[in-house]
């Protein structure tokens, strides 16, 4: 079902961590989202396209801002500002203290780690490096919404934490002065929607690192091992469904998020981004 070319990501090995029939269906199958789309409760889809949309333009504008460039100009850039939570993160974010990082920043970078047989891709926010010491900060820039902030420990565990924080020491060398120890590597999210302090950070070691190349190693053999639709089967953790665009196709339209902290639904947000690209793979 994947060949040796297949490059694995974060979102993909979320999904078939989350339900392996929704990576069947989304990587495998290339199955088209369905029309009608699951949003957080008691949020209407309108006003969920919103949030996501002004999530991904968060992004675009702090990407701008590194890069020195304008954020953008417009109608669509009055529209955002006009709006009171785009308006209030774009606050928070040019009154941050950036000055504990390391200096040389980059802004949207691609690393491309080895993965056993496979090849893994991560798409940082930022990579902060200092060229000096080999630190390497990745930054993570999230809207995820809710009155209680997210769990470290649930943040730690992320897909997207250990698959970063592994990039970052299995491929980012080059961009770290020529160090490559995992020791030198942290991973930062800068919550827009959290009260202060607005940072939850984590560092890496060697442990961690053989721990997650070790567990992606796993999840990626695992899934090439798999030959058919069968094999790959509908979870039985129906929370899972709730926030899945396929639970119409899958008839678990009934299902219902039990606690809204751990239901990873900023994910969309990137996947507002990424757009198609990541299917081209
Ligand atoms: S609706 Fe549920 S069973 Fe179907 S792909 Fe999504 S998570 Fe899996």
């Amino acid at each position: 079902m994947v060949d040796a070319e297949f490059v694995f990501s974060q979102l993909s090995l979320s999904d078939f961590a989350d339900c392996p029939r929704r990576f069947y269906l989304r990587y495998v199958l290339r199955q088209p989202w369905p029309q009608i789309e699951p949003t957080p409760e008691g949020m209407e889809v309108l006003a969920y396209r919103d949030f996501l949309r002004k999530g991904a333009a968060l992004h675009r504008w702090i990407e701008r801002r590194w890069l020195g460039l304008p954020e953008a100009d417009g109608a669509m850039a009055a529209g955002l500002v006009a709006d009171p939570e785009f308006a209030l993160w774009w606050r928070r974010f040019e009154e941050e203290d950036f000055t504990a990082l390391p200096a040389v920043r980059t802004p949207e970078l691609e690393l491309l780690a080895p993965l056993g047989r496979f090849r893994l891709t991560a798409r940082l926010d930022l990579l902060a490096v200092d060229e000096d010491t080999g630190r390497a900060v990745v930054v993570d820039w999230k809207t995820l919404r809710g009155e209680r902030a997210q769990r470290p420990e649930f943040l730690r565990e992320r897909m997207q934490t250990r698959v970063y924080l592994y990039a970052l020491a299995a491929a980012g060398a080059p961009y770290r002065g020529g160090a490559n120890k995992p020791d030198d590597c942290e991973f930062h999210y800068w919550m827009a929607n959290a009260p202060e302090p607005r940072w939850v950070r984590f560092r890496y070691d060697q442990d961690a690192f053989d721990q997650d190349r070790a567990f992606l190693t796993m999840l990626s053999e695992d899934i090439a091992a798999r030959d058919d639709e069968a094999e790959f089967e509908m979870t039985t953790d129906e929370r899972k469904c709730a926030m899945c665009g396929y639970h119409t196709l899958c008839r678990r339209s009934a299902a219902v998020a039990a606690d809204l902290r751990d239901i990873d639904e900023d994910v969309d947000i990137e996947r507002a981004i990424a757009g198609v690209e990541e299917l081209e793979y």
